[in-house]
């Protein structure tokens, strides 16, 4: 039988979809944890977020109640503070990093402080930023995702007038797309392109394709600089029999799906395996089991003390009945009438440290097998390899090779999952912020 979609009630849906991580209940709650804050000099909190937000400034400005200074001070720094305040691994980030961890006591809950100024910065509408006189150049940005909404919001402030493709319908990149919905909803990402293009001097065209609907060439002779925001690129298969049967789908896709499309009309099995134990896999089982699964289990072929995901998300996991079975890896789909029934899986040993550092599953010639409906595949993702080597953009492997944020092709910049090959949206934007920088270097040198 076909894997069917609508399996929950539009209430159940709303219970299991809603905000993971609520914000304060009132102001008395939000200034009790600011004054929490130690205000502490060289501040541990700041030195670990890679945008490097002033964390006891913007604190000590809520709890003198200046909220449009403490959110001036967060998107000076992070222009996606506030989306950030939802999707950031904080306990591996500024939270972690709170001296009161090495007190044994609860670190100060500086993403939700960050949420509560942020998101009244927008929901206010406040103007928190001019941009200078236009000084007569003109950037192309290619991906609306967190690197060139950054970068075009600095060379924006600086009075240069940026015209960003992208692909999609709608911008924000995997924020707006690849994130689980309980997370960071489509209708807030949207609020938030719409706050961080109002500044001016920013227009998107959507549905804009690099290599399709527009080409390097035309950006480079029509733009003074060029910025290559373009994401990390396509689901990594898994390359073995059955995988191109009816039940099986790639993360991404999957996700992409119930972001764009709606829960109620996204399929999903009765008994869903997941490959993989990133970020991703983990957004893709807990929604699987979510929209209505009766069974999820994720496959990872190392591990736990390898895995790539953190202790928070694997709790969510857990918490949301997911089982796990670690070294596994799979070998192959097997099926009835082209749909998938069976997931085999080869039991793995740990050997030798690979190129990661991290020790490398062996494959331990034992198999299992799981019965299973569904195989979402979470294994990765592959750099636009065919399009950079189109333009004959230096690269290692599909991934832009950058000097100081240029690439081998003079005036054109690149930064983001397309050179680091996937991290946080906090790294993205900072990568935009490093972009901006450069290019104005560049335009005046
Ligand atoms: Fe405040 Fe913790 Fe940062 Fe110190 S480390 S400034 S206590 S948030």
């Amino acid at each position: 039988m076909a894997i069917s979609n609508n399996k929950l009630t539009n209430d159940q849906y709303s219970d299991n979809f809603s905000d993971i991580h609520p914000p304060f209940e009132n102001k008395t709650a939000a200034l009790v944890d600011a004054n929490r804050c130690l205000f502490c000099y060289d501040a541990p909190c700041t030195k670990s977020c890679p945008t490097s937000i002033n964390i006891p400034k913007f604190i000590k400005q809520i709890s003198s109640d200046n909220i449009k200074g403490s959110a001036h001070t967060i998107f000076v720094s992070n222009i996606m503070g506030a989306g950030c305040s939802k999707v950031c691994p904080v306990e591996k980030l500024c939270e972690g990093a709170c001296v009161y961890n090495l007190l044994e006591e609860e670190p100060i809950p500086i993403a939700k402080l960050q949420r509560y100024s942020t998101e009244q910065a927008m929901e206010n509408k406040w103007k928190l930023f001019d941009r200078k006189p236009s000084r007569g150049k003109k950037v192309a940005i290619v991906g609306a995702g967190p690197a060139g909404l950054s970068c075009a919001h600095v060379l924006s402030r600086e009075g240069i007038d940026v015209t960003i493709y992208e692909k999609e319908p709608k911008g924000g990149g995997l924020m707006t797309y690849g994130i689980a919905a309980y997370k960071v909803t489509p209708e807030f990402c949207e609020d938030e392109v719409n706050y961080i293009i109002s500044i001016g001097g920013i227009e998107i065209k959507y549905n804009q394709t690099l290599g399709k609907d527009v080409s390097l060439e035309q950006l480079q002779n029509s733009y003074d600089a060029v910025y290559l925001g373009i994401g990390v690129g396509v689901a990594r298969q898994l390359d073995i029999p059955g995988e191109e049967m009816e039940g099986v789908v790639d993360a991404i896709g999957f996700i992409y799906n119930l972001r764009a499309n709606g829960f109620p009309s996204v399929p999903v099995g009765d008994k869903v395996a997941v490959i993989g134990m990133g970020m991703t896999a983990i957004d893709a089982a807990t929604q699987a089991k979510r929209l209505g699964a009766k069974e999820v289990t994720l496959v990872y072929r190392r591990t736990e003390a390898e895995k790539p995901c953190t202790d928070v998300e694997l709790d969510i996991a857990k918490l949301d009945g997911c089982k796990i079975i670690w070294l596994a890896a799979p070998a192959a789909i097997k099926g009835n009438e082209n749909k998938v029934t069976q997931l085999i899986c080869s039991k793995m040993k740990l050997g030798e440290p690979d190129a990661s550092g991290r020790r490398s599953p062996v494959d331990t010639g034992e198999t299992f097998t799981l019965d299973v409906d569904m195989v979402i595949k979470a294994a990765g993702q592959v750099p636009f390899m065919e399009l950079v080597d189109q333009y004959r953009i230096n690269n290692k492997n599909g991934r832009i090779t950058i000097d100081n944020n240029a690439t081998s092709v003079k005036g054109v910049f690149a930064g983001g999952d397309c050179v680091n090959g996937g991290k946080e949206v906090v790294d993205a934007v900072q990568a935009g912020k490093d972009g901006a920088a450069a290019i104005l270097k560049y335009l005046f040198p």
